[in-house]
């Protein structure tokens, strides 16, 4: 990316081993993401251009010295950041704050990608790269373990009510993981009706699609005039966090992983006199892959049908031009 609504494809080196726990990654999946949205918008202009993807099914290629659990040829699902596996952040399944893990790398929109600590972030699979259950898998990357990361840290359980602000591929994973983790209503705020159709599908019993004070009004009348146990805000804007705040039952939690385009937001007296957890942040996926993998291999759950798209490699520009117009949910890129 070169500046807000800049993509291009260019030439690049390919990386090689820089350190011994280094892998060289074929790409055999990525996507675009919601949050690759926010620079698409907003990206001051850079002449060198920035990699972007951070979502991907990879093959190995080459390993390190010091890598033992992936080899060449391997399929991997590789998590959005990268973690060693064993500092006390990893070991706590907190890996998006592992000691070792703010590394730079290219981006996953290519045909070939490092990946540094491969050990404690690669997760392998029995899969074959042409299963076709390969966009589900790569849900695991970001977009699935966000939305249950969603779910868990707000509280969703057996007996709550749900409301997840969003209809994008984050907000309809949020709806499956609540219904996983059983909770008994789940309301979706959203207005792309092919979106919502999907969030039905996922789980969600209940549909509104005002938004501000009207949806807020909505979402109360609904719960008897209390709000929902669980909020998520799938979106990262002010107005749905403000939003969130405004239909949380007393007592209840918003949960954010839409990244706050947002430095202040209201968080003062009246939330404290109404008992509200803010809760939620970057999620970290690669600690729920051993929970949520199962249901993808079995087909129990259909993560993957968030991607109602596919373009090639070259085909990236009119990727974010898709999602940006909103007439695709999620496109998956098959270099
Ligand atoms: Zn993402
Ligand atoms: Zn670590």
């Amino acid at each position: 990316m070169f500046g807000a609504g800049d993509v291009r494809v260019v030439d690049a080196p390919d990386p090689t081993i820089e350190q011994p726990t280094d892998a060289v990654l074929r790409v055999a999946a990525a996507c675009v993401c919601g949050s690759d949205l926010h620079p698409f918008h907003s990206m001051p202009v850079r002449e060198r251009g920035y990699p972007m993807g951070h979502e991907m099914i990879g093959v190995v290629e080459e390993i390190g010295s010091d890598v033992a659990t992936v080899g060449p040829g391997d399929v991997v699902i590789v998590p959005f950041v990268w973690s060693c596996g064993r500092c006390d952040f990893c070991l706590e399944g907190l890996q998006t704050s592992c000691r070792f893990g703010r590394q730079r790398t290219g981006g996953a929109q290519a045909e070939y990608r490092r990946a540094p600590l491969a050990d404690g972030t690669l997760y392998r699979l029995d899969v074959d790269e042409s299963d076709e259950r390969i966009p589900g898998l790569l849900t695991l990357s970001d977009v699935y373990g966000t939305g249950y990361h969603a779910a868990l840290t707000g509280g969703a359980a057996p007996g709550a009510t749900v409301a997840v602000i969003g209809d994008g591929a984050v907000g309809l994973l949020a709806v499956l993981s609540a219904r996983q983790l059983g909770a008994e209503r789940i309301i979706l705020m959203g207005r792309h009706e092919a979106r919502t159709d999907l969030g039905r599908r996922y789980g969600a019993t209940d549909v509104v699609a005002a938004r501000g004070d009207e949806g807020i009004a909505a979402v109360r009348d609904l719960t008897g005039g209390d709000g929902a146990h669980v909020v998520v805000d799938a979106v990262g804007h002010l107005p749905a966090y403000e939003q969130a705040i405004g239909i949380v039952r007393d007592g209840g939690a918003v949960s954010r992983v839409g990244v706050p385009q947002y430095e202040t937001g209201p968080i003062g007296r009246a939330q404290f006199e109404r008992n509200i957890t803010i809760t939620g942040g970057v999620a970290p996926v690669r600690a729920y892959i051993d929970r949520l993998l199962p249901g993808v291999l079995d087909g129990s759950v259909d993560p993957g049908a968030v991607f109602d798209r596919e373009v090639g490699l070259e085909d990236i520009p009119e990727a974010y031009r898709l999602m940006d117009a909103r007439e695709a949910l999620k496109v998956l890129v098959r270099p």
